[in-house]
């Protein structure tokens, strides 16, 4: 198994975990672009978005619900946060197991660059 994520879901790649379920797990960004930056994924490894299936819609979901539940948990709930999914080269995706970055404590430019 060469996917980094799926190295973390399986515990042999260390991550500061922040929240998991039995489908999803989010952990700290290594390199953060933000005062808070989290990462939530599907353990189910799948390349990226545009990889998913309508049989997806669940996970995508609670990918989503997550992705707040974390925002919440790292106290940006009220500050506001952005919930971002990067795909392909346009968008920079580096690590090819979907992820959902959530970010926040810090005014986030808009359009993004
Ligand atoms: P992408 O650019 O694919 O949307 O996002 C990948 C993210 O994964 C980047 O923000 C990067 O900092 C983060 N990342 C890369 N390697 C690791 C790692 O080993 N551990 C953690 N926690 N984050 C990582
Ligand atoms: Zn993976």
């Amino acid at each position: 198994m060469a996917c980094l994520f799926c190295k973390i879901v399986a515990r042999e790649v260390p991550a500061q975990i922040v929240h998991e379920n039995d489908h999803v797990l989010a952990f700290k960004d290594i390199h953060p672009a933000a005062p808070t930056h989290a990462l939530v994924i599907p353990k189910r490894h799948i390349a990226g978005i545009r990889d998913a299936t309508p049989e997806d819609a669940a996970m995508l979901g609670e990918l989503m619900l997550a992705g707040r539940h974390v925002a919440e948990a790292l106290g940006v709930g009220e500050s506001g946060y952005r919930l971002v999914v990067n795909q392909g080269g346009d968008a920079g995706q580096s690590v090819f197991h979907m992820h959902l970055h959530v970010l926040g404590g810090r005014p986030l430019a808009w359009p993004p660059g």
